[in-house]
């Protein structure tokens, strides 16, 4: 028997469904008290457990779950005085809880940003159910930077796709094509 390998809490014991017609929920930061809350006022999209050292994880995993949603969709509507950027100069700023940690919310001010116009959040920081299901997981190989054995990868990506995750080392393929599309429209090699 191998040991478990464990991804993220909120997948490690499969993964809930995304359900129809679902149109959002609060965000609430773990403080407990005054905690930081956000409105998010539309299912969230292209949901995926992340491998990269930037987004914010659940203390003992090396992945995060993160989604996308509408910037204008977003808002804070509690203890916003609590929120810091975490890195300012980072393309995506992630606006977390001083007290806590939890990152909020993620935003691109970066208008020329293939993604600018999405926020980046963390579903789980919601008590409701239904949000949108992870559905890949991205940026795998970089969990070795945060402690990752390397030789641990091949059960990691075993057990990722046992989940129906299917590991990438980068984003998925259709947001990398999103990415590669937005270049050539800006440089004119696609017609924008
Ligand atoms: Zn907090
Ligand atoms: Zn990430």
């Amino acid at each position: 028997m191998a040991t478990a390998i464990h991804i993220h809490p909120s997948v490690d014991n499969g993964i809930k469904p995304t359900a129809a017609g679902f149109a959002g929920g609060t965000l609430v930061c773990q403080c407990a008290t005054d905690p930081v809350k956000v409105k998010v006022s539309a299912q969230t999209a292209f949901n995926h457990a992340c491998g990269c050292t930037k987004c914010w994880k659940p203390a003992g995993s090396v992945f995060s779950v993160v989604a996308v949603v509408s910037r204008d969709k977003v808002e804070v509507t509690e203890h916003g005085e609590k929120l810091k950027t975490v890195d300012s100069a980072a393309a995506i700023q992630r606006h977390a809880c001083t007290r806590c940690g939890a990152h909020m919310y993620g935003r691109i001010e970066n208008k020329d940003h293939p993604f600018y116009g999405m926020d980046f959040v963390h579903t789980e920081l919601s008590r409701e159910e239904g949000w949108s299901a992870p559905e890949f997981a991205a940026f795998v190989s970089s969990i070795i930077e945060s402690g990752a054995k390397p030789e641990q990868m091949g059960a990691v990506r075993d057990r990722l796709r046992e989940l129906g995750l299917e590991p990438y080392d980068c984003l998925s393929p259709p947001l990398m094509d999103a990415i590669s599309t937005h270049v050539a429209k800006r440089t004119g090699v696609l017609a924008a």
